[in-house]
């Protein structure tokens, strides 16, 4: 039996301007004061300009603000770069790192990502670390391999249940409306929450969040989340609207 309460994670990445962001956050916070409340947590991730605004917006909701990258640094001469330090004094709870954009976007290796979450878990933020494979990988088998080696090279040598979420997304999934079959998500979940085991031992294991994320909306979010290993989603185009990041919370 899991005590693993879901996280729905909105990730707005470079979308949002102040009118429909704030528009955004109001709409989900005004929801969760009027309740009832779906049975997980709800977390956004606006860009870096609107979070102040956001924190603000939805200040006695339940709804958690975090970025979408950090810096490893607390502070220093890192043009346009923002610290975890600075995140968590703006009201963040949570920072992402390693977004399969970041990868590739930013050439981030697994030892950058692994810096910036334990940078962030150091600021007090629950570091959210993105993992998974390209199309590529997955059509030459190595989705197990590739999975296994971001994970053991990413995750921070001081991760607990409480300091950290994984977060699975393949690649090909990511934006594309091509979503992993149950059958799939819940191997790779299933693989993870193994490596996780021999790592942090299965107590800790057994209580760390594993996110799926790639194309989940309101219509496929109810069979993702009721597999045994996944924990949550961390959502993208769907959380850029309040009916369809509510729809998949309330599949929780
Ligand atoms: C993401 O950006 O993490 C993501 C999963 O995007 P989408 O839901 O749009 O596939």
């Amino acid at each position: 039996m899991t005590t693993r309460r879901k996280l729905i994670a909105g990730n707005w990445k470079m979308n949002g301007l102040k009118a429909d962001g704030l528009a955004l956050a109001k709409g989900l916070a005004d929801k969760l004061k009027a309740g009832p409340a779906p049975a997980c947590d709800l977390l956004v991730c606006p860009p870096f300009t609107l979070i102040a605004a956001v924190v603000d917006a939805v200040a006695g909701s339940t709804l958690a603000v975090g970025g979408q990258d950090c810096h490893a640094k607390t502070s220093g001469a890192h043009t346009g770069d923002t610290s975890p330090a600075m995140l968590a004094d703006l009201g963040c709870g949570y920072a992402i790192v390693g977004h399969s954009e970041r990868r590739t976007d930013h050439a981030e290796s697994d030892a950058v990502v692994k810096a910036k979450a334990t940078a962030a878990q150091a600021a007090g933020l629950i570091a959210i670390v993105c993992i998974g494979e390209t199309l590529a990988q997955r059509d030459a088998g190595q989705t197990m391999d590739i999975n296994r080696s971001q994970l053991l090279g990413s995750l921070p040598d001081g991760a607990t249940p409480e300091n950290t979420v994984i977060a699975y997304e393949p690649v090909w999934a990511i934006g594309t409306g091509r979503v992993a079959t149950p059958a799939q998500a819940q191997e790779v979940h299933a693989a993870i929450r193994a490596e996780l085991t021999k790592k942090l031992g299965g107590e800790a294991a057994a209580k760390m969040r594993i996110l799926y994320g790639g194309s989940m909306k309101p219509d496929n979010a109810r069979e993702l989340l009721a597999l045994p290993d996944v924990d949550g989603g961390l959502i993208g185009g769907a959380s850029l609207k309040v009916a369809d990041f509510w729809g998949i919370a309330e599949s929780c």
